[in-house]
């Protein structure tokens, strides 16, 4: 007899929504043993970040050459340059034997994901409460210049008017309620 298939959670946020804590603290707290499925990129690693672990960080030829070969479920150009994509072997071998998986993904590799696995995936958007709060929190991280701000709050903008084709979506006003309105909506997916 067949095993039972895992299912996938996509949480997707334009940056500055509060997704990584959000996530990271849902991960930490061991919610229906969620595995976090890692992404391939050939953005150069932040101080923070280990190969493996944040990313699979690759050259671009390198990222061209998975394109070639057939390595990943959905693969987008997130920013000029910049590539990013979910791998196969992250996904299919973990869902094939039961395990539930997370994607961070952009909304478009959201939507694409939704398309190939239908109703195993539950797709989740993160709205800040508004466009001003959001630009008044990437200024308040103090990590990017203000022309870099203005390119992610219009990034957002775009983002965000593909909220209404997931499947739930969560307004980051206040952190803790925000962090349990996802974890909600995944338990009452997963079951
Ligand atoms: P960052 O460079 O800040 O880590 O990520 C930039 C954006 O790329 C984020 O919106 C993140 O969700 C998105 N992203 C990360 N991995 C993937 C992936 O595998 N596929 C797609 N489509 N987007 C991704």
């Amino acid at each position: 007899m067949k095993s039972k298939t895992g299912k996938i959670i996509v949480i997707c946020a334009p940056s500055g929504c509060g997704k990584s804590t959000i996530l990271n603290t849902l991960l930490d707290s061991g919610i229906c043993n969620l595995k976090f499925s890692v992404s391939a990129t050939n953005r150069k690693p932040r101080p923070d970040e280990e190969d493996g672990v944040h990313y699979h960080f690759m050259s671009t030829d390198q990222f061209r050459d998975a394109v070639a070969e057939g390595k990943f479920v959905e693969w987008e150009q997130v920013y000029p340059g910049r590539y990013y994509g979910t791998l196969k072997s992250e996904l299919q071998g973990a869902i094939d034997s039961g395990e539930n998986v997370v994607l961070d993904i952009d909304v478009k590799g959201a939507m694409h994901v939704k398309e190939l696995f239908g109703d195993k995936v539950l797709t989740i958007f993160i709205l800040p409460p508004d466009i001003e709060t959001l630009r008044k929190r990437l200024i308040g991280r103090g990590t990017d210049a203000m022309d870099e701000i203005e390119r992610r709050v219009n990034r957002a903008r775009y983002e965000i008017s593909f909220a209404d084709k997931c499947d739930g979506r969560v307004i980051n006003d206040d952190l803790e309620t925000a962090i349990s309105d996802t974890r909600r909506l995944i338990r009452d997916f997963i079951g």
